[in-house]
């Protein structure tokens, strides 16, 4: 029925197989770097304490029922996910200019958004290639592809500083033709850990003002990247502030321990304009259209113990510190994985590992490198020298320090 040529067999997802591997080793001094998912000092899985409050209150409630969701999702969930965002005193939410729909994690936000894109980003001559940044997240490349938008890469990771490449993108930004669609990681980039400042973020903004790009942003890492909620929505808000209409894909998974639940949300923000609300309500009809052909309604769970939390003003003053608390052991992780480094005089600069910010930390590793860190250390990571800082701990920085030291001399 399906003969090879028709159906040929497809290589694994890279990072399944490296975790198919680590748990396959025996050794006691493995290490996984390679997981995109918190762990606690112990190297678990850690449930957030306000997660299990809200789990308990949800199980105590006798009116509780498993019905199906509205198509856009839970109202109150996505309501608080706009304002998680946006601000509590956003102009483009009283002016009724945000759509906002409840969506399988930010994996199916990024989805909903590259399938609306697809079918209605044809306005006047629009660019329909979504640029990614190089690296990204590699997903990106076949959601985007999937839905038959061409994607196209624009430079970011600057091999040298082990920064960010701002005058490279800035240049490609420009060399894009008018209006072409801008995928932006909002805070803690994956895989690189590189993000913009301030000012740089200013700049960009400028150059895709300039060229009427549309940026598509998105967050998985709010409140994860620097413990502070509103510093790592700073860039959508600036662009919001800019008069930029754009999209936002995000995703509770990282912030709230909640991965397996996929609690998400796509947003639309339209540009203020006096026919700006009835745009928003256009864009909200059809996103609505399209989740019904997709997933008719999402999950209900991952939502519920979000709502919970965002609703109740003790809660989220108690997951901003459950917040800081995974925040700040990778933070210090940083800092311990570059002091021993250092200390061990391991040729190179280690400034990136301390400047680069959230889940992951681009080494300057090569290939080889890696190779020989898992088949002589069992230390496990992605091949272009990414690193889960989640994974290190107390127990075994030191030994992946001493390790690298032995692989990069
Ligand atoms: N976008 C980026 C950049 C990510 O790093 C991730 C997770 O690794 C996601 C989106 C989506 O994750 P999920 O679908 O689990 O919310």
């Amino acid at each position: 029925s399906f003969p090879p040529e028709a159906v040929p067999q497809a290589p694994e997802d890279p990072l399944f197989g490296l975790m198919r591997a680590y748990k396959a080793d025996t050794s006691s001094n493995k290490v996984d770097l390679g997981i995109g998912a918190y762990r606690d000092n112990n190297a678990k899985p850690w449930v957030l304490p306000v997660v299990k409050k809200a789990d308990e209150i949800l199980r105590n409630d006798p009116e509780l029922n498993h019905e199906y969701l509205p198509i856009a999702g839970l109202a109150p969930f996505t309501s608080k996910a706009a304002e998680l965002l946006l601000g509590q005193s956003s102009a483009a939410s009283a002016e009724k200019r945000v759509a906002s729909v409840q969506t399988i994690s930010g994996t199916g936000a990024v989805h909903l958004g590259a399938l609306f894109l697809a079918k209605f980003y044809k306005v006047n001559g629009a660019n329909r290639t979504v640029y990614l940044s190089n690296p990204t997240w590699a997903n990106h490349n076949q959601i985007f592809t999937n839905v038959g938008l061409p994607i196209a890469t624009y430079p970011y990771f600057h091999k040298e500083t082990k920064g960010l490449d701002i005058e490279g993108m800035k240049r490609a930004l420009a060399d894009a033709p008018e209006r072409s669609i801008i995928l932006l990681h909002a805070c803690a980039h994956n895989p690189t850990g590189v993000d913009p400042s301030p000012e740089q973020w200013r700049e960009i903004a400028e150059v895709m003002k300039a060229k009427q790009h549309f940026p598509f942003f998105d967050t998985a890492y709010q409140g994860f990247a620097s413990g502070d909620l509103d510093r790592d929505a700073g860039a959508i808000r600036y662009f919001i502030e800019q008069g930029f209409e754009l999209v936002i894909a995000q995703s509770f998974a990282k912030n709230f321990g909640l991965y397996g639940e996929r609690a998400g949300c796509f947003h639309f923000v339209s540009a203020p304009a006096p026919d700006a609300a009835d745009v928003t309500t256009r864009v909200a009809s059809q996103l609505a259209i399209l989740q019904r052909s997709e997933i008719s309604n999402p999950p209900i769970y991952g939502a519920r113990i979000a709502a919970t939390v965002l609703n109740d003003a003790a809660l989220f003053a108690e997951w901003q510190e459950n917040l800081r608390t995974m925040s700040g052991r990778i933070i210090t992780m940083r800092e311990a994985l570059r002091g021993k480094l250092e200390e061990l005089g391991t040729p190179g600069t280690w400034n990136h590992i301390t400047d680069q910010i959230g889940m992951f930390s681009f080494t300057g590793l090569t290939e080889a490198q890696v190779a020989k860190l898992r088949s002589d250390f069992h230390i496990y990571m992605t091949k272009n020298g990414r690193i889960s800082m989640a994974g290190l701990n107390t127990s075994n920085v030191e030994y992946v320090a001493k390790a690298i030291d032995s692989v990069v001399r």
